[in-house]
Formats: structure tokens, C-alpha cells, sequence
């Protein structure tokens, strides 16, 4: 392996110093190691030759054998083309070059055999191929069986770099390391049956047989999930055994006053479980770093707010954060008037607080005299100082960065227990992964009495029928909810469209309030607009996502969700979440475009027929997969996956991670022989480190 990651690309042949800078700019590659890990995107049979003939409407890239018949420029200016004509006897085809045209006249000649690889495209009523690969007969011999395919960028196709150059030098590399270092022990590649490191590139690139392809595959992706399962395998171990927590040892007058006298209800069983699992983490002298998944209803508040009192019981302060003003200003309202009785001293502190009440927030935090603190991310800003934070809450944490998260860390000499509190639920293997070495808890239960949400689809020409629905519910005393989608790109007619749904919802009902929520309004007034529905003055609401998450006005029971076709099923599951807290029947009614694509209408069908948040996240994963699911968890993956997948690639992830475990237990320095190559991999691959401090 030493060789692969010490050699510079720029030596290999065909390569120079004008590429491998191309290379290094274009896609990262520098060493040969980045080459060889440079998979293939696809792959095309190599072995199949094609008639022109034969060719049909939606053709793949396929690959035919002849001669050009002539080779003419045709065209000036920017419109200059070289044309080739080309037959391989059974009808002739256009080839086409827009660039390079020098160069091509030169390489290729008349009456000579090749073989063309490439797209065939209908043009002027004649096939054609533009920009083809060209091979002779004779130097394809190298490449048989299924050929790899690279994902390359504009500017490298640009400057002649395509996939048979990848294709090429990566055989060289192959020839040129005729033996690469094993990363696996071989306890582990004979128990799996998984061919070798050096096998299992070569076969990558270029597999004999789709058998092939699938070892190599299942061999790279298990590689990878591997060492990643050691990482935080080994970074929790590590933390658990050198990172000392504040521990909270007693229950005492806040909790016990607030459980046996304030309690509004009796707690679910799965609420007083998850309670106890948090207890005996605060208790035990480590620090905490749990998640606490719930569906949406599931009564977390109250789960946060008890065991912020275990911390203040403890002489410590508590925060609680939440992704948006609108959720934190309504935590707060919650929490201060739960806890009024108490004396303890809640404060809200967002963006838009009063520089006057800042300071008082300020000072306050640091004599102690405040005890929770509820906000948006404002309560991580450098200036915030606790005297002794011992209790994080994060509510929502999807919307969390990584590093904000982090950030709260940094306000304490010992970092505080941290409990991170999702209605999302974050399918097991993901969990298992990006957040491998959080203790999750889980409310598996809603509080009694809860009716399931019953959903509908509903297109325009329903409209009528369902505003009559609408007008049922609102004569019985409840509230509506209606949401419009609302998207950066489309911001104007989104809020256009915003605006007209209000309009109409007002004209429909005119003897009901209706507030009018989005986004870009001032704080002030999106404030006073949700307290109207909140108080049931105002009782059908009109806003965008704004309303997303954790927003608890149980009186509502309907949920009219506008261009539901746009939004993803994790929105439209929290969105959904916003009705059936109360004892009522509850409606979720998503308005669609009659036209849409099947992804889009099995996403609406799986919010029909089910409102089980796990199978709903499931169904998500799957059908986005990962790269998506990236960019919704911004608090995601803080490393880089080049062949595995979480979302399809579970089994392997469950695999891996038993695999790790199973190892760290019985030999966890890697001092056995057959594990030495751990060792070395690990100090090795340095590109491979992830911060998991930096994970909260
Ligand atoms: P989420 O888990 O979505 O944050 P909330 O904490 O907002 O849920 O709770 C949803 C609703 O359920 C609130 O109105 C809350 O007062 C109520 N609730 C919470 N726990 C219970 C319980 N044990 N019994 C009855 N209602 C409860
Ligand atoms: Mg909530």
C-alpha cells in the first residue's frame, strides 16, 4: 500500500505534469491509490460487439467494428466539426468530433479496422456518434468482460481525458504493483469468503463476470464500513474510559415537586423509562451523549424538562435549544409556565431578544441565578457564558450542524450531558453510524387516548368537497392548518402563492380569523401571528414549512398540506405530526397534482397508508438514498463513503459492525499477527480520520 499512496500519479505513463495537476483539480487524484480508488460509475460490456444496423431507439453505449470511409471538416467558427463516415458493413453511421480535431486527423486513418465505443444518436435521419471511444482491435484485448465507467468533469473530457484514459491508467497502476498490501486479516477475508485487496481493484475496474463485480463490490463496501465501525467503536471506548462526566447524583426538591404536585398528566410508560435510562447515564460519572427518538406527539418536552430538573437538583444550569424562534419562543412559553411554581428562572434567548434583556440574560447565567436557558442557536454565540452548564438539550437536532453543536461543548471545562431529541427517526443502520457511538432511548408510545391521523389525497377538482370538510371541523370548534411548500429558487411565486391561498382561505371563511405565517416576516410579527392560533383566536393558520417542527397546538385538527407532491416525506411526516394531539379524529389532507412522477406518487401512497415514523423513515432512506440524506442531516456524515451506501447497503453495515466489535473484544490493540495489517492501515489511512469529538 506504501507504494500506491507515496507514487505520484504524474509518473505514470500517459499521465505527465499537466494532467496530474488536471486530475488532482478535477477529482482529488494524486497518488495511484487515488486512481485505483477512483471506482467506476458504471459499466458497459466490452465483450458485445453491436450492428450499426441493429441499433435502435434507446440505445446504451455500445460498441461496433469497421473503417471510416472519409473524414471531412465541415463548418467554421464555432460551428467547425470534423465528420467521419464510418461502416461497419452493415449500414453507415456519422461520427462527429466538435474538439481535438487535429489530433484525431492525425491518430486515425482510412481503411484501417477500429472499434468505436460510444452513444448512437439519431441526426439528420442518419445514426451518429459524437466523440466516440476509439480503440483498435488489437489494444482491446486488455479489456474484456464489463468495463468500468468514470464520472469525470466537464474540463477533463475537455482536455481528452475520458473514460478509457481512466481506464488505461489504472491497468498501469495494476501492472505496476503487481502486489498490494492486504488491509483485511485474513481470519476475516476467509470467514466472509471475500476476495483479496489487489483482486478485488483489479476486478472493479474490469470484472471477468458480473460474479466478479458483486465480490469486488461487497469486499470494498465492507472494507470501508469496516474501519469506519473500528473509528467510532474505538473513539466511544476511548471517551467513555478518559472523559469524566458531571455526575448527578441526587433526585431532589425540583424534580420531586414537579413530578408529585405539577405534573399535568400521568407520564406514558415509555416516557418514565426513557427518564430512568437518562437518569442512570447522568449518574454514572461519564458524560452523556444520548439521542431520544419519539414520533411527533410523543411528549418529549416533557422528558427534557424532568430531567433539566435532575440538573438543577444538582446545583447545575440547564440549556435548551431549538432549531427555530417560533419552536424556542413556544418551549419557552411551555416551560416557564410548567415550572413557574417551582421558582426556577427560565429565560428565552433568541435572535431577535432586546439588548436589555440580554445583558440581564448574561449576568444572570453567570452568577447562576438563571437556571434554564431556551433559544435558537443564539445561546451558542461566544459571548453566551454559563457558570456551570451541566445539561444540554437539543430539540429537532436534524437542523443542527455539527459544528454547532460542538461549539456548546467549548462552554464548560467538563463538557455537559448532552441529550439530542429527534421526531425524525433515523432508520438503525444510519443511526448506527452517524451517530455510532450515541446511547439512543426511545418513546415507543403516545399518550393515551391519541386517534391515528387519518391521511388523504385530494387533487384541485376537490377543492370544493374539501373546504366543506374544512368547514365541519371549524363549526365544531377546532383549527386548520394549511401549508404551502416555500423554496429559495422559487421564492417569489411560492410566497405569490402563499398569498392567494390566504386570500382564498379568508374568502371561503369568512366568519373564522385566519393568521398568516412565513418565514421572511419579522420575528414580531410572526410571534404575534402564531400566538393568535395558539390561543384559538385565529383558527385556521396559513404558512409555509415554518411550522415544521414541534409547533403544539392540540386543538387542531386539520392539516391541509398544499403541493404536497413537493414536499419530502420526512416534511410531510413532521408536517402531519402537527395534528391528532388532541383527543379529536384528526384529518391530513394533501393536495396534489394530478400529474406526477411514480416516485413522487408511491412517496404520497406510503404517507397514506402509513403513520409509523420508522416505516416512513425507511421508505425515505430508500428511495433518496444517501447523498440526499446528507444534505438533510447537516449534522450527517462527517466523512466521505466512496463505495458503500447506508441506505441500501444496510446488511453490510450490520455486518461490518459486528464484525468490528467482535474483533475489539478479543483483541483490541491488534497485537495478534493476523491483525498487525489493522494496525497499519489505521495509521496509514490518515484521510480516513474523522473528529468524532466533534460529534456530540
Ligand atoms: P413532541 O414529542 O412531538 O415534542 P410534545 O412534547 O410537544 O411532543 O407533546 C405533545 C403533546 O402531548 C403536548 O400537548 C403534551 O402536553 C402532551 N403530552 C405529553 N406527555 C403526555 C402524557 N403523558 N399524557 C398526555 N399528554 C401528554
Ligand atoms: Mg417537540
Amino acid at each position: 500500500m506504501e507504494k500506491l499512496r507515496n507514487s505520484n500519479v504524474m509518473y505514470l505513463r500517459g499521465i505527465g505534469p499537466r494532467r496530474a495537476e488536471l486530475l488532482d483539480k478535477q477529482l482529488g487524484i494524486r497518488s495511484y491509490r487515488d486512481l485505483l480508488y477512483h471506482f467506476p460509475t458504471r459499466y458497459v460490456d466490452r465483450s458485445m460487439m453491436y450492428r450499426v444496423a441493429d441499433f435502435d431507439g434507446d440505445m446504451p453505449m455500445v460498441q461496433v467494428r469497421g473503417r471510416f470511409i472519409t473524414m471531412n471538416e465541415q463548418g467554421d467558427g464555432a460551428k467547425r466539426r470534423l465528420v467521419g463516415l464510418f461502416t461497419d458493413g452493415t449500414q453507415m453511421m456519422e461520427v462527429v468530433w466538435f474538439r481535438r480535431i487535429k489530433q484525431i486527423r492525425e491518430a486515425y486513418h482510412l481503411d484501417t479496422e477500429y472499434v468505436l465505443f460510444g452513444k448512437p444518436e439519431v441526426f439528420n435521419n442518419r445514426w451518429s456518434m459524437v466523440h466516440p471511444e476509439i480503440d483498435t482491435p488489437q489494444s482491446l484485448t486488455a479489456a474484456q468482460g464489463l468495463r468500468g465507467v468514470y464520472s469525470l468533469t466537464e474540463k477533463l473530457t475537455a482536455q481528452g481525458i475520458g473514460t478509457r484514459q481512466l481506464f488505461g491508467w489504472v491497468q498501469n497502476v495494476l501492472a505496476a504493483t503487481p502486489v498490494i498490501r492486504e488491509t483485511l486479516p485474513q481470519s476475516i477475508i476467509a470467514r466472509l469468503r471475500l476476495p483479496g485487496l489487489r483482486e478485488a481493484l483489479a476486478d472493479i475496474h474490469n470484472p471477468a463476470s458480473n460474479e466478479r463485480l458483486q465480490a469486488a463490490r461487497l469486499r470494498l463496501k465492507f472494507e470501508e464500513l469496516f474501519y469506519l465501525q473500528l473509528d467510532i467503536l474505538r473513539y466511544s471506548r476511548r471517551r467513555n474510559a478518559s472523559i469524566g462526566g458531571f455526575r448527578f447524583s441526587r433526585v431532589g426538591d425540583y424534580f420531586n415537586r414537579f413530578y408529585f404536585e405539577q405534573l399535568p398528566f400521568p407520564l406514558t410508560g415509555a416516557q418514565k423509562r426513557v427518564i430512568k435510562e437518562i437518569r442512570a447515564d447522568m449518574g454514572s460519572g461519564r458524560q452523556m451523549n444520548r439521542l431520544l427518538q419519539g414520533d411527533v406527539g410523543s411528549g418529549k418536552t416533557l422528558v427534557a424538562l424532568l430531567t433539566m430538573l435532575i440538573a438543577l437538583d444538582n446545583g447545575y444550569q440547564a440549556c435548551l435549544m431549538a432549531p427555530t424562534e417560533i419552536l424556542a419562543t413556544q418551549h419557552y412559553a411551555t416551560l416557564s409556565e410548567l415550572v413557574a411554581p417551582l421558582g426556577v428562572n427560565v429565560r428565552l434567548l433568541t435572535g431577535s431578544t432586546r439588548k436589555k434583556e440580554r445583558d440581564v440574560i448574561h449576568e444572570q447565567l453567570l452568577d447562576g441565578s438563571l437556571h434554564i436557558l431556551v433559544g435558537t442557536h443564539a445561546v451558542i454565540e461566544d459571548n453566551v457564558c454559563f457558570r456551570n452548564l451541566g445539561f444540554v438539550v437539543i430539540d429537532e437536532q436534524h437542523r443542527f450542524g455539527v459544528a454547532q453543536r460542538a461549539r456548546l461543548w467549548g462552554k464548560n471545562s467538563c463538557v455537559p450531558h448532552v441529550l439530542v431529541m429527534t421526531a425524525t427517526p433515523i432508520p438503525r443502520t444510519l443511526a448506527m453510524t452517524v451517530y455510532g457511538d450515541l446511547s439512543v432511548s426511545v418513546i415507543d408510545e403516545l399518550p393515551p387516548g391519541r386517534k391515528p391521523v387519518t391521511t388523504l389525497l385530494r387533487y384541485e377538482e376537490n377543492r370544493e368537497q374539501v373546504y366543506r370538510s374544512v368547514g365541519r371541523e371549524l363549526a365544531a370548534g377546532r383549527q386548520v392548518y394549511v401549508v404551502y411548500p416555500l423554496i429559495q429558487e422559487n421564492e417569489k411565486l411560492d410566497l405569490q402563492c402563499l398569498e392567494e391561498g390566504y386570500e382564498r382561505i379568508c374568502e371561503t371563511f369568512p366568519s373564522y380569523k385566519s393568521s398568516f405565517v412565513h418565514g421572511r416576516m419579522k420575528p414580531a410579527a410572526k410571534e404575534y401571528q402564531m400566538s393568535q392560533f395558539a390561543s384559538g383566536e385565529a383558527r385556521i393558520l396559513v404558512a409555509t414549512t415554518v411550522i415544521e417542527v414541534g409547533v403544539n397546538v392540540p386543538n387542531a385538527s386539520v392539516m391541509i398540506i398544499e403541493n404536497a407532491e413537493r414536499f419530502g416525506l420526512s416534511q410531510l411526516h413532521q408536517l402531519r405530526g402537527r395534528v391528532g394531539r388532541g383527543a379529536a379524529q384528526s384529518f391530513c389532507i394533501l393536495m396534489s397534482k394530478r400529474k406526477i412522477s411514480g416516485d413522487t406518487r408511491k412517496r404520497l401512497e406510503v404517507m397514506t397508508s402509513t403513520t409509523d415514523g420508522f416505516v416512513i423513515a425507511e421508505a425515505d432512506m430508500k428511495m433518496r438514498g444517501p447523498g440526499d440524506i446528507e444534505g438533510t442531516m447537516q449534522s450527517g456524515l462527517a466523512f466521505d463513503l466512496k463505495i458503500a451506501d447506508l441506505a441500501r447497503d444496510g446488511q453490510i453495515v450490520e455486518l461490518a459492525r459486528r464484525e468490528a466489535e467482535a474483533l475489539l473484544e478479543a483483541d483490541p490493540t491488534f497485537s495478534s499477527p493476523d491483525n498487525a495489517v489493522i494496525a497499519k492501515e489505521l495509521s496509514a489511512n490518515t484521510s480516513r480520520k474523522v473528529d468524532w469529538s466533534r460529534i456530540s
